[in-house]
């Protein structure tokens, strides 16, 4: 292969990536990927299995004088995900990566990178195929479809895996160690809808300029959520007058933090339209300066239109909305206090959907404890048998977070330090205690500039245990990232390691 990253270290792992990024490899199309594993395993004289699904195990044996140590399986997932520029030329079904190494930054022409998560998966092609690497017995175990609900790690035969011990390899930011993860479902309610025909003015409330994000992730920050904004008009508005609403719509993600919300209410005339307008404009006032801060960008217009004929849902209807809407649970459910006060239960409403004969309310609950997620699934079912709806739960993904890290971060971090080097218990090295949350850093120590931007710098003739701080942090990008110049200074976390050498 005519390879396009030249002149940085370690130039094997880059090769690798080259390799993986040459082979399309879109989530539900890994066949091509998945083979060239098997193929690489049996070039090495490496034992693999391979399943139905294309999920791939690879073992390698422990390396001379490691043979006691106990086995340790890194994890990675092969798809990626799809995306690319309109002004892009690109079939991802049939058209390698173009990668683009520029001053320094590996980019990709116009579509995504895939270093989520391919770069894990050159990681682990690096460690089997280098015999000079120190490590204890492996098990890499390369997983499909991870980007549309895990379904390759749900599949896979777990049977196969002896290890104790897991490294997942796709992960954000670099020093720091990700210890738990967030289970969640996607919970839909779906209210049948009566509409019945009206005349007079409607009164257009258009909600936007929300800064929204992903509610894994951001729903500890305070943004404003449009429906529920939305909601809470609309629920003012119903006690001063008994609106009819035609339609509410907001967002298409139920794990969107929710930035725009449209909704189209019908009042009997122009004069009561008015009035309601009046009302809804205080109440957006109230919103805007309680978002000030935190999602200064809210606006909501309002609007009137006279002589209208619409079919509008009818009084029970309108209101088994609103109440869902004001009672479905949103934003930061529980913390934890005893560490960092990370998010450990959370919900988001981030769709809502009217039809003709039907609305739809989707829900993103999340926590890092099962007994939660589940008491919390209870809890929503609670509130569809209040609303006499139908709700569906779907993408579960179980939630994993250790009693003991729960309990105490700071000997957490202090464990972390010392089974990498003994000699750095003090270390500044800190764990992130995901949250009820997609695996995300809470905190993090503060590298150098020059560090920060080098996730992929671990000299690949330091010893396994080195590996362990870069390659947790190093599936950072799926647009770009940063190479390291031959010759200089390594990674932080690998910085710190020789340190304590
Ligand atoms: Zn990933």
């Amino acid at each position: 292969m005519d390879y396009k990253i030249t002149g940085y270290e370690p130039a094997q792992l880059f090769h690798f990536f080259e390799e993986v990024s040459a082979i399309p490899r879109g989530s539900g199309n890994e066949k091509g990927i998945s083979d060239f594993l098997v193929a690489f395993a049996k070039e090495r004289g490496l034992d693999v299995y391979q399943d139905e699904v294309y999920n791939v195990i690879i073992r390698k044996p422990a390396s001379a004088g490691a043979e006691n140590a106990p086995t340790v399986m890194l994890q990675g997932h092969i798809d990626m995900v799809c995306d690319k520029l309109g002004s892009v030329e690109h079939d991802f079904t049939t058209d390698g990566i173009d990668l683009v190494v520029k001053d320094g930054v590996l980019t990709a022409n116009g579509t995504t990178l895939g270093a989520d998560n391919g770069i894990a998966v050159a990681l682990m092609l690096t460690v089997l195929d280098d015999d000079s690497i120190v490590h204890p017995a492996l098990e890499c175990v390369f997983t499909t479809d991870e980007e549309t609900g895990l379904v390759g790690a749900e599949t896979l035969d777990k049977s196969q895996i002896s290890a104790r011990t897991m490294i997942n390899l796709d992960s954000e930011e670099e020093g720091v160690a990700t210890v738990s993860c967030a289970g969640g479902v996607v919970v839909t309610y779906t209210c049948p809808i009566a509409r019945e025909h009206k005349t007079g003015s409607t009164l257009t409330l258009d909600i936007s300029g929300l800064l929204g994000g992903h509610s894994g992730s951001d729903i500890h920050l305070e943004r404003g959520n449009g429906n529920l904004i939305m909601a809470r008009i609309i629920d003012r508005l119903m006690v001063a007058g008994v609106p009819a609403i035609v339609s509410f719509n907001g967002g298409t993600k139920d794990n969107a933090i929710n930035r725009e919300c449209k909704a189209v209410l019908v009042y009997a005339d122009h004069a009561a339209a008015e009035a309601a307008a009046q009302i809804a404009k205080g109440i957006i006032a109230d919103v805007t300066a309680e978002l000030e801060v935190f999602d200064p960008g809210f606006t909501c217009t309002v609007e009137i239109a006279d002589n209208v004929d619409v079919e509008a849902m009818d009084d029970k209807s309108a209101l088994a909305l609103i109440r869902a809407l004001r009672l479905a649970p949103n934003g930061v459910i529980r913390r934890n206090v005893a560490t960092d006060g990370s998010v450990e239960v959370s919900s988001n409403i981030g769709v809502v959907a009217t039809s003709d004969d039907e609305v739809k309310i989707m829900l993103s609950p999340r926590s890092s404890i099962t007994s939660l997620q589940n008491e919390f699934k209870d809890r929503l079912q609670t509130l569809a048998d209040v609303l006499a709806s139908t709700p569906s739960l779907s993408s579960s993904i179980p939630a994993g977070a250790m009693p003991s890290i729960r309990r105490s971060a700071t000997s957490l971090s202090r464990a972390i330090a010392s089974s990498l080097a003994p000699s750095c218990a003090s270390s500044p090295f800190t764990p992130a205690l995901s949250a009820a949350c997609l695996p995300r850093p809470c905190t993090a120590w503060t590298p150098s500039p020059w560090a920060r931007r080098s996730p992929m710098s671990t000299p690949r003739t330091r010893a396994w245990s080195s590996l362990l701080p870069s390659a947790s942090t190093s599936c950072s990008s799926t647009s770009s990232s940063a190479l390291p110049r031959k010759g200089r200074a390594s990674s932080s976390s690998s910085h710190v390691l020789a340190d304590c050498k």
